[in-house]
């Protein structure tokens, strides 16, 4: 497109247009470099959204923090990766295709494991790729040619050779074991996935009868439950060996009520003298406490509730009941029979399943477990020793504290849709060996050829935990993992912190680690050596960023109905104003208050560059057409380019711009590598609407407006230094708000662009010669007296078009000198509309409607009287604004602690502030004296 922008800003025609253009020009598409390649290198993988995932507004805050970060380093000329992927999402995609088969009066156990499987990858064809798209439209700058899923083949391998090998290791086993059981979703699920809630419940008192009596007479022994209907599977009776109430039961069984089945007391830790009666009730089969003590003696383990949360056969007469109904039924029966002692209200931590929310079951079943303990180990001392740094600092002990209580990890889903577990068992009754192989054996070692694969399939995070090496080719050795191992980066929320994140760092430091043989993986880090382990991290560094919440600081959920909808809001105000207000608001540690009306406002400013670059485009095309950038941007796209090169310095306003648009460079960049995405889009904000668009613009108008047939070439370097400055800030802006910043930029070069996209052209880095101090100073005075006599204008209310003379005292000579040098049409006279400057030789602070700073006191010369109450007023307020200010600074420095902490230009400005606020004071003080 020439130099023409349409009329107006329309985000929703140029972002679909550039969106679509970035992927189908590839350009986002990384070769792997060459042995040799100079390049830095930057690697980041998307965490996989789920396949049957919508966008949601947390996806779009983690998204939008990766491209601003990868858009950056790629500027910075790295070879910047950035991998995308969906994961297979066992239970949720299961669950959804089920549904649809419902729909149609299927079932899947009708339909069978295989038919199913296809159905599911059908689904996924068609419906699979929704959330990819969307990402497109953030504008997301992925390697689409590099696209993941989970379960492609290679990454299904990856995932069997692993756990052929932890099993090797003696690192994953199979045994039974209390899990959390869904009954809705008929699997068990990880700690991770059972959310606790307090809930009103009831505590039931039960008492057992000892058997035989004490010395003749009834004696009982009293327990407690808040779930009665385990009871018909209670095994013993535990009281602890330490209490003397019991001491003379040790070895006596009691009677179990309702099923009349004799049970053992047992003593053991278990019991808790200082806890109710001291006694308790024990259901191997049912509790995770009550299984460990079991163990310990030998108990038998009575199931009575089955995958269906019904109670089974050993139930006897409460059989086929639901566990609720069991319970009313039971309960009822103890109080008929007098066994009930006591009912009381009691809180209960109830645990409910993450997905279904239903209440979870602690049963007894048959899993595989990864033994994680020498895992733990290696994560933890990866991050101890400071191999993975977090942002925020805070997550590290987070991430310590959990690694260091962490339990053996149940990886088995009684699932059909995920990775199926690669062990066979033996049919043959005489053997029933198990076999772990990475191929389905043709025989057990008893000869027997039958063979049963495991049904069960592997927790998706098990997969999803691997990615950061078995995306790039593991277990090969590739050149991809040898270049993009371990990556730079890993960004996402608090809430998978551990599912994902410790996972993959427990992995990653396991099977990266040299030597990758059978067997040796379990040597230890001081065989190892450290550098290997720093090696084998899976990222050097992990963000973890805040929430998006409600614009009342909610959390959005759907049954509030407050969740913002990603795509609706981008349809109203654009991505690109979208993503500047999830970045302007993601200061470190605070969730995000998601508000429209700041969205609104950066929809503003991307409007007042729109319409800054129309202004540009229409004076270049009037005064040099065909000029275009200096391309210094371009080119040599392995380095930085400092400041801004094509840039002709000619007046003060050329150097103080130059010299705010390093400022401003050097305080992105600093920003981005703290991830300070709030400050970063700040300071772009305050630079290219303020300094740039309010200012430099505006100063620059009279240098474009000039007589016809006049010499131009002071005008023409003016367009230069103005097409030279916009470019490098589109490319400081680019990052956060890429589609406007590739249209402008296109349009800036006339439809002929040297590169296919400003996101391959360099990122602006400050050149410390171009920051000018004195030029800051000077036009800050400068900006003072303009606005002070804006003020004073409209104070007096002075009619837009009427020029009125002014009368400035300078406190300095040095001041006054360059008010004198600045007089005339370019940098006062017009900006304040001002008719003539005349000096006064002493202070006019006192003058009726006089305005004084620290460094000028000024009057406009008009003929109005003054409003006195309306002055006096003013005055007041301004006295206290300053007193206000004295104070607060004066604390400060006062402050030994802070004196002692903040760096010395902060103390010398607060001391100047103090000097000047001083001064201030006194100048109005005597004012409103002289009012009286
Ligand atoms: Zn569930
Ligand atoms: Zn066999």
């Amino acid at each position: 497109m020439p130099h023409e922008l349409p009329k107006a800003y329309e985000p929703g025609a140029i972002e679909t247009s550039w969106a679509e253009y970035w992927v189908q020009e590839k350009l986002f598409h990384v070769e792997t470099p060459a042995p040799g390649d100079p390049r830095p290198v930057f690697t980041l993988l998307l965490p996989p959204p789920n396949v049957t995932g919508r966008l949601h507004m947390g996806h779009m805050l983690n998204q939008t923090q990766m491209d601003i970060i990868v858009r950056w380093h790629r500027m910075r000329g790295n070879v910047a990766l950035w991998l995308p992927g969906t994961d297979h999402a066992g239970i949720a995609t299961q669950m959804m295709v089920e549904r649809q088969l419902a729909s149609e009066g299927k079932k899947r156990l009708e339909l069978g494991r295989e038919k199913f499987i296809e159905r599911v990858w059908e689904w996924k064809r068609h419906y699979g790729g929704a959330i990819l798209d969307q990402m497109k439209r953030l504008g997301a700058s992925v390697d689409w040619g590099r696209e993941y899923f989970t379960m492609d083949d290679n990454l299904s391998h990856a995932v069997k050779e692993v756990f052929v090998r932890l099993y090797e290791d003696g690192l994953i086993y199979r045994g039974k074991y209390i899990v959390n059981w869904c009954s809705d979703c008929g699997t068990a699920i990880s700690d991770l996935e059972v959310k606790h809630e307090d809930v009103a419940g009831k505590l039931y008192e039960i008492r057992y009868p000892v058997v035989g009596g004490v010395s003749g007479r009834d004696e009982f022994i009293t327990v407690a439950t808040t779930r009665p209907e385990t009871m018909l599977g209670d095994t013993a009776v535990a009281v602890n060996p330490t209490d003397e109430r019991y001491t003379h039961l040790h070895g006596k069984h009691v009677m179990l009520p309702l099923m009349n089945r004799e049970i053992p007391i047992i003593a053991d830790e278990l019991a808790q003298p200082e806890f109710g009666t001291g006694a308790v009730k024990v259901t191997p089969a049912h509790d995770p406490n009550d299984f460990e003590a079991g163990l310990r003696h030998n108990l038998p383990q009575i199931e009575v509730i089955d995958e269906h949360a019904k109670m089974n056969a050993n139930a006897g007469p409460y059989a086929r009941l639901d566990r609720f109904a069991a319970r009313a039924r039971v309960v009822e029966d103890l109080s008929a029979q007098g066994f009930l002692l006591g009912t009381r209200d009691y809180t209960i931590a109830l645990g409910k399943c993450d997905r279904s929310g239903t209440i979870v079951e602690p049963r007894l079943s048959t899993q595989w477990f990864v033994k994680i303990a020498p895992l733990a180990k290696r994560a933890i001392e990866a991050v101890e020793k400071g191999y993975i740094r977090f942002t925020p600092e805070n997550y590290g002990q987070i991430y310590l504290n959990w690694m260091h209580n962490i339990h053996d990890w149940c990886i088995s889903r009684q699932l059909w849709w995920g990775h199926r577990i690669p062990a066979w068992y033996c049919t043959n009754d005489e053997c029933k060996d198990v076999v772990v192989a990475r191929e389905a054996p043709a025989a057990c070692k008893c000869g027997s050829t039958k063979l049963e694969q495991d049904t069960d399939v592997l927790d998706t995070w098990f997969s999803s935990g691997l990615l950061p090496f078995t995306t790039l080719g593991w277990p090969e050795a590739t050149r991809d993992l040898e270049v993009f191992y371990p990556n730079s980066l890993m960004i996402t929320g608090f809430d998978i912190l551990f599912f994902w994140v410790a996972r993959m760092i427990m992995l990653g430091c396991w099977f990266m680690m040299p030597p990758h043989k059978p067997g040796k993986c379990l040597a230890t880090v001081a065989v190892l050596g450290e550098d290997a382990l720093r090696a084998s991290v899976p990222f050097r560094e992990v963000y973890i960023h805040a929430l998006v919440r409600d614009a009342d600081r909610q959390k959005m959920s759907k049954t509030k109905g407050n969740v913002l909808d990603p795509i609706e809001v981008i349809g109203k105000y654009g991505t690109d104003a979208t993503r500047f207000t999830l970045a302007a608001m993601a200061a470190p540690g605070t969730d995000i208050a998601f508000s429209e009306s700041r969205t609104a406002g950066y929809r503003n400013f991307a409007n007042k560059i729109w319409n800054a670059a129309r202004f540009m485009f229409m004076n270049v095309d009037r005064i040099e057409p065909g000029l275009r950038p200096a391309s210094v941007g371009v080119g040599d796209s392995s380095a930085q380019s400092a400041g801004i090169a094509g840039f002709n310095v000619r007046t003060l306003e050329d150097r103080w711009i130059l010299s705010r648009f390093n400022r401003a460079a050097k305080d992105v960049n600093e920003s981005l590598h703290a991830y300070r995405f709030d400050e970063a889009a700040n300071r772009i904000y305050d630079f290219f609407w303020g300094d740039f668009c309010d200012w430099y613009i505006e100063l620059i108008k009279p240098r474009l407006n000039f007589e016809e047939g006049a010499d131009t070439a002071y005008a023409k370097i003016a367009c230069s230094n103005l097409v030279n400055l916009f470019d490098a800030s589109l490319r400081l802006l680019h990052p956060v708000m890429p589609f406007i910043t590739e249209e402008i930029w296109h349009a800036l070069y006339d439809g002929k662009p040297p590169l296919k996209s400003i996101s391959l052209a360099s990122y602006p880095a400050a050149e410390e010669e171009q920051i000018d101090l004195s030029a800051e100073t000077e036009i800050a005075i400068l900006q003072d007296l303009i606005v002070s006599v804006r003020n004073l204008r409209a104070d007096l209310k002075v009619e837009p078009k009427v020029k009125v003379p002014i009368e400035v005292f300078a406190h300095e000579p040095g001041i006054r000198k360059m008010l004198e040098k600045n007089l005339g049409a370019v940098l006062l006279d017009r900006p304040a509309n001002v008719e003539k400057i005349t000096f006064a030789e002493r202070s006019l602070a006192n003058l009726p409607g006089a305005r004084s700073t620290s460094r000028f006191d000024v009057h406009a010369i008009y003929e109005k009287k003054i409003d006195v109450a309306a002055e006096r007023e003013r005055l007041t307020k301004e006295l206290e604004r300053i007193e206000k200010q004295l104070v607060s600074a004066e604390a400060r420095l006062g402050d030994e602690q802070f004196l002692r902490k903040a760096p010395p230009h902060v103390v010398e400005g607060l001391r100047k502030q103090v000097e000047e606020a001083t001064i201030l004071r006194n100048k109005n003080l005597a004012k409103l004296k002289e009012l009286g």
